[in-house]
C-alpha cells in the first residue's frame, strides 16, 4: 500500500515540532538510547570524549560535535548519560575554572541527565540550573543494556511537573515505563534503592547457582527450577550470571559490556552513603558493597555478572 500525501505531510509536521537534542555520553547505555531517538525523526548532535563512540552515532545519522556547549549550540533538549557525579559536575557546572555547559544554555531550555549520581549531586546542579531559568530533571534508567537497546527502559525522574511532561515524549522513545517520583533528586534516591536491591539479588543469584553446581547440578537446570520457584528474580530472568545458561547476556560472552561492576559498585557507595547520611539500616546492601568492593579490585570492567567468579574463577576463562 502507498504512503498517503496526508501521511507524508502528518510525518513532516511532527518531525517539525519535535526539538533538536543534544546527547552527552554515548557509552554502553547512551548509544542504543540517543540510536533510539534518531530512529524516531529527532535531529542529533552528540558529544563524547572517545571518537569510537561519537564514530557509531554519526554512521546512525547523528552530527558530531566537538564539546557540549557545540552540541547544545541548536538544541532545545540536552541529555546526558555519563558514568558518575563528578563528570556529570564537570560537563554541567564546569571545572579547573572554566564554565560549564548550564552557563551556555539559552533560557528555557530542557536538560535531562539520566546517569546514575547522589541525589545531593543531582540537586546542587538542578539548583545551579534554575538559578538560570534552566529546567534540569535527574532521569536515571533501568533496565540495563538490553533495556537501552529494545527501548524499554524504566525513568525514574526527579524534578517538577512541568518540565515532566515536556520530558515525557522523549523518554517514551527510549523507555517503557515513565515514573515521576518527585522533586529533584526523587529520582536517585528511587533509582539507589532499585539498585542497592539488584546488587543482593545478583550476588545471592551467583551464590545460590555456586552451590547448586558444587553440589552435583547443572546450572541451567537449576536456574529454570529457581525461575518457576519462590527464588525467582529479574536476574535469573533476563540476566543468568552463569556462563551459557542464557543467550546475549555479558555472562556468555566473557563479561563483556553490559553494566560494569565498578559502575555497580558506585551506585552501592552511592546507597550506603545515603543510608549514613540518613541513619538508616541497610545490612543486607552492605555485604553486597563489601562483596563488589572485593571483586572490583580485578573485575572492575567486566560486566557486573562476573560476580560469579567469587565463587568459580573458571567461569572468567
Ligand atoms: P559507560 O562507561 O559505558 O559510558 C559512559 C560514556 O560517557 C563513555 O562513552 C565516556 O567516554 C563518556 N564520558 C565520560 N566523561 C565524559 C565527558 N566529560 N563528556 C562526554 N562524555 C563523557 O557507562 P554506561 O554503562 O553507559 O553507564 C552510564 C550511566 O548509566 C552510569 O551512571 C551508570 O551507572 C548508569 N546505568 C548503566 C546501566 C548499564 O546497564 N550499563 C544501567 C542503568 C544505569
Amino acid at each position: 500500500m502507498g504512503t498517503k500525501d496526508s501521511d507524508l505531510s502528518n510525518k513532516a509536521s511532527n518531525d517539525a515540532a519535535k526539538p533538536n537534542i543534544a546527547f552527552i555520553g554515548l557509552g554502553n547505555m547512551g548509544a542504543p538510547m540517543a540510536e533510539n531517538l534518531l530512529k524516531a525523526g529527532y535531529a542529533l548532535s552528540v558529544y563524547d570524549l572517545s571518537e569510537e563512540a561519537t564514530q557509531r552515532l554519526q554512521q546512525a545519522g547523528a552530527s558530531v560535535a566537538d564539546s557540549p556547549k557545540d552540541a547544545a549550540s541548536n538544541a532545545q533538549v540536552v541529555i546526558s548519560m555519563l558514568p558518575a557525579g563528578k563528570h556529570v559536575h564537570s560537563v554541567y557546572l564546569g571545572e579547573n575554572g572554566a564554565a560549564g555547559l548550564l552557563a551556555e544554555l539559552p533560557k528555557g531550555t530542557l536538560v535531562i541527565d539520566s546517569s546514575t549520581i547522589a541525589a545531593a549531586d543531582a540537586r546542587m546542579v538542578a539548583e545551579s540550573a534554575s538559578k538560570l531559568g534552566i529546567d534540569f530533571l535527574d532521569a536515571p534508567v533501568s533496565g540495563g543494556t538490553g533495556g537501552a537497546i529494545a527501548g524499554t527502559l524504566t525513568f525514574i525522574v526527579g524534578g517538577s511537573a512541568d518540565a515532566f511532561a515536556k520530558a515525557e515524549p522523549i523518554l517514551a522513545v527510549m523507555g517503557k515505563n515513565i515514573f515521576h517520583a518527585g522533586n529533584h533528586g526523587a529520582g536517585q534516591v528511587a533509582k539507589i534503592c532499585n539498585n542497592m536491591l539488584l546488587g543482593i539479588l545478583m550476588a545471592g543469584t551467583a551464590e545460590a547457582i555456586n552451590l547448586g553446581v558444587k553440589n552435583g547440578l547443572d546450572p541451567k537446570v537449576l536456574s529454570d527450577i529457581m525461575l518457576q520457584s519462590s527464588g525467582r528474580n529479574w536476574t535469573l530472568e533476563v540476566y543468568n550470571p552463569y556462563p551459557q545458561v542464557m543467550e546475549n547476556v555479558p555472562s556468555s560472552n566473557g563479561y563483556k559490556g553490559g553494566f560494569m561492576s565498578k559502575l555497580m559498585q558506585k551506585d552501592l557507595n552511592l546507597a550506603m552513603q545515603t543510608a549514613k547520611d540518613t541513619d538508616v539500616e541497610t545490612p543486607m546492601g552492605a555485604k553486597a558493597t563489601e562483596l563488589y568492593a572485593a571483586h572490583t579490585v580485578e573485575n572492575g570492567d567486566r560486566d557486573f555478572s562476573s560476580i560469579m567468579a567469587r565463587h568459580d574463577s573458571s567461569v572468567l576463562s
